[in-house]
């Protein structure tokens, strides 16, 4: 009997090639607080940003006390989104929440603490809206390529890998972004990449560095929290990047991209 079969991702490695001819930036609040707090994000954020985020559900290490669900403000974020034609993107928990989530979300986000959930990631790939799996943080690659592989296999080939960091000896840090995971899947496969540098570090000034890191190592996209006033933020405050800071990674992480893609900086 063979205990450890040697790993096969048929589905993954035979996915096609999706256009990402523009950086994907999905960028939002760690958590949904306040009508005014949205009001503010759309005002500010959402002009620069592909997709807006923010958190409804969170799973967050402890058993959450002042979050939860949060269905009027998902209504009301959803509508903001609606009324400028962009997507809204919502983390699932639980397969039984998807029908009441449905409605308000045009991407699915699988948090990384149901990176393995695989009765969750079967459901969203029979589903037929995009899907970000974050990769738990600590995935192998093998894993990772495995928990894409359940999504596939239903169907739904509009998937994500975000790649948002590992468990670590380091630190300086909460999480150590896997900038070599990234560069691998993007050499081994055509699932799109985002890179999440805000949860792969946990700190706000080593977010826009990690970020462009990311981006030269071949990342499509980056997913950035960003928060009227970092310092008040209810959830992962020390992350979070004041709207400046966002606005100026924005410019240049565009600028980064266009340059990798244009084959510019190994020429
Ligand atoms: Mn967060």
């Amino acid at each position: 009997m063979n205990l450890w079969p040697q790993p096969k991702f048929p589905t993954v490695l035979k996915a096609k090639k999706k256009a990402s001819d523009e950086l994907i930036v999905i960028a939002g609040p760690c958590s949904w607080e306040s009508k005014s707090q949205v009001d503010i994000i759309f005002d500010k954020i959402a002009p620069k940003a592909s997709m807006i985020r923010g958190g409804v559900f969170r799973a967050g290490t402890y058993p959450p006390k002042q979050f939860g669900w949060k269905m009027d403000l998902l209504k009301y974020a959803h509508a903001k989104a609606q009324k400028i034609g962009k997507p809204n993107v919502v983390d699932v928990l639980d397969v039984r929440d998807l029908e009441k989530i449905d409605p308000y979300t045009e991407v699915f986000q699988i948090g990384m603490r149901q990176a393995q959930h695989y009765a969750l990631l079967r459901e969203l790939g029979r589903q037929r809206k995009p899907v970000i799996l974050k990769r738990g943080s600590w995935m192998t690659y093998n894993e990772t390529m495995g928990a894409l592989e359940y999504i596939l296999e239903g169907g739904n080939s509009d998937v994500f890998l975000c790649e948002r960091g590992s468990v670590t000896n380091m630190q300086h840090v909460r999480w150590e972004l896997s900038v070599s995971t990234i560069a691998k899947i993007k050499q081994e496969t055509n699932i799109r990449v985002i890179v999440d540098s805000s949860h792969g570090s946990g700190v706000a000034n080593l977010v826009t560095p990690l970020a462009l890191a990311g981006i030269i190592a071949g990342a499509d996209g980056m997913l950035i929290e960003t928060h009227p006033e970092p310092a008040q933020s209810l959830s992962d405050a020390n992350q979070a990047l004041s709207f400046a800071e966002f606005h100026r990674l924005a410019h240049t992480a565009k600028k980064a991209f266009r340059l990798v893609r244009e084959g510019k900086l190994l020429s």
